[in-house]
């Protein structure tokens, strides 16, 4: 069947980290709008799985709007945490989502598990779920994962939230070190993303 390309559509996100990405991966010609445009508090992310997450978010805004909605919900596992952050990802970061207090929280977890973690390969993985929903309750979803390693220490100040102590796999730099256009051509979110590019 085919589908009718999206040329209006709001981000469903709060995270300007992400906003700026998303409009990165969109066609130029894409008419973009944001929560800001409509000063949209995010809703409560009660599901239990990013995708479940992505659908809650994409669907609130969009019933808000009556616009498309385009919403991510992402995060980072660490394999010795037994897979946290995961969905507690921006929560971890504190009220105010911010990004140092989340990152010395990893750290200092890590050193709760293991005080020598420093010395090992810490394995994780960033998780980026995409959800489209449409005024009329037509759904499509997605996701993306890019497998890495936890840096020892912050490196880097590009990007946003754990990009400064995530390696990934057959890299030397963390995301946060790398420039942007790297980044997005690589990561969870621009893997997600090609399943759905499609739709634009
Ligand atoms: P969400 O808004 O609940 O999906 O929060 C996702 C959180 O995961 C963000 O606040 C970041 O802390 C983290 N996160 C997701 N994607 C990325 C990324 O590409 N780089 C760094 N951190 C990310």
């Amino acid at each position: 069947m085919l589908n009718k390309k999206i040329k209006k559509i709001l981000i469903g996100t709060n995270n300007a980290g992400k906003l700026k990405e998303i409009k990165d991966l969109l066609p130029k010609s894409t008419k973009i709008f944001s929560t800001k445009d409509f000063k949209l508090k995010s809703p409560k992310e009660t599901g239990k799985s990013f995708l479940k997450n992505s659908l809650i978010k994409a669907k609130f805004f969009s019933k808000k709007t009556n616009l498309i909605c385009l919403a991510d919900d992402s995060g980072l596992e660490i394999d010795i945490l037994n897979g946290k952050p995961g969905i507690f990802s921006a929560r971890w970061g504190g009220a105010k989502n911010n990004f140092d207090k989340a990152i010395s929280k990893v750290f200092r977890e890590l050193y709760k598990k293991d005080k020598n973690w420093k010395l090992k390969k810490v394995k994780a993985r960033f998780i980026c779920a995409l959800t489209i929903y449409w005024p009329n309750g037509k759904i499509v979803k997605s996701e993306g994962k890019i497998e890495g390693l936890v840096s020892q220490k912050k490196k880097g100040k590009n990007g946003f939230g754990y990009d400064p102590i995530f390696i990934p796999l057959k890299n030397k730099l963390t995301f946060g070190q790398m420039s942007p256009s790297k980044k997005y051509k690589i990561d969870h979110r621009f893997k997600a993303f090609k399943k759905i590019k499609r739709f634009f």
